[in-house]
């Protein structure tokens, strides 16, 4: 069996004004890619791993467009090449911001889409500051992120996302991914898994990884220096069967929610200054719907201050 691999990771503040080019990327290609530390993990019985592209580099500003489609364009072509292939893993941060795109990581995984076909499963994963849309989710057949900030389990993550695949090349039941949005916007600065409201939720996460018909599941906290329509906290779920990860899903969202309503009345009444965390949590539309969820502007978010922390 044959799994391609590659991806773009990394995260973009809107709020600078200086593009990312080319040349601040590291690029990964063909053997370089196999034998990389990053990727040294792609070595199951009975697979071959073909290498496809991988660019990465540290926080910026957006990334320019002609930059992006430079990776987009030789991604692309090598995917092509690549044909036929029995799955694809890509290694994604979900924060990058594109000069003239809203949904960067949905641009390149629906293009990876298309070249493969309906057929192929698709195995992704993300740092928990990333942003998901429902471009992204429809495209996606197994999701893994971060369960840790700092990050300290981003190997795990990505043996989590491509163990999944694997496994599902061999049993041939094939997962799906559902999602549950919150409609809230912390910093990392106090979205802390070492502290509360995050800590208790992601210790939480290995039980719903154990219910019946459930792989895998996460809380993303989002990326909230990205000024953009997709950007919220939400919970997304892989598994095989979809009610459960619907409800598991929804679970998760509604812990995060009450966890940090909970905790920002009580420093609102200590420290804390202007938390303005009010709307009521909205029921989420069934998951694994083409039903498209109604995102809430950036000015409607709930948002803390970075005076918030401690
Ligand atoms: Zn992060």
């Amino acid at each position: 069996m044959r799994i391609a691999v590659g991806g773009i990771h990394t995260e973009c503040s809107t709020y600078s004004p200086v593009l990312m080019a080319v040349e601040n990327f590291r690029v990964l290609r063909g053997a370089d890619l196999l034998g990389a530390e990053y990727f040294n993990f792609l070595d199951a019985d009975g697979i071959e791993h073909v290498p496809l592209l991988h660019a990465r580099a540290v926080p910026g500003g957006p990334v320019s467009r002609a930059a992006y489609e430079v990776f987009k364009a030789e991604f692309l072509e090598k995917l092509k090449a690549a044909l036929p292939l029995d799955g694809l893993y890509l290694a994604m941060h979900g924060a990058i911001n594109v000069e003239g795109m809203d949904d960067a990581e949905g641009d390149w995984i629906s293009a990876a889409r298309m070249v493969i076909g309906p057929d192929c499963p698709v195995a992704a994963s993300y740092d928990l500051h990333g942003n998901v849309s429902q471009r992204i989710i429809d495209q996606l057949d197994i999701f893994a992120a971060y369960r840790t900030a700092p990050h300290i389990d981003v190997r795990e993550t990505m043996v989590r996302a491509w163990s999944m695949l694997v496994e599902t090349l061999r049993t041939g039941i094939r997962p799906g991914v559902a999602w549950a949005k919150v409609p809230l916007l912390l910093p990392g600065e106090c979205t802390s898994t070492e502290d509360e409201p995050a800590k208790s939720i992601y210790l939480g996460l290995p039980a719903f990884d154990a219910q019946p018909g459930i792989l895998d599941a996460n809380l993303m906290i989002g990326y909230v220096w990205a000024d953009e329509p997709r950007a919220t906290a939400c919970a997304v779920v892989t598994g095989t069967d979809r009610q459960a990860a619907s409800k598991a899903a929804e679970a998760i969202a509604q812990q995060y929610w009450k966890r940090v309503k909970i905790l920002a009345s009580a420093r609102s009444r200590a420290r804390w200054r202007t938390c303005s965390i009010s709307p009521p949590l909205p029921k989420h539309p069934p998951l694994f719907s083409p039903i498209p969820l109604t995102i809430r502007p950036a000015a409607g978010l709930a948002t803390v201050p970075m005076s918030c922390v401690r």
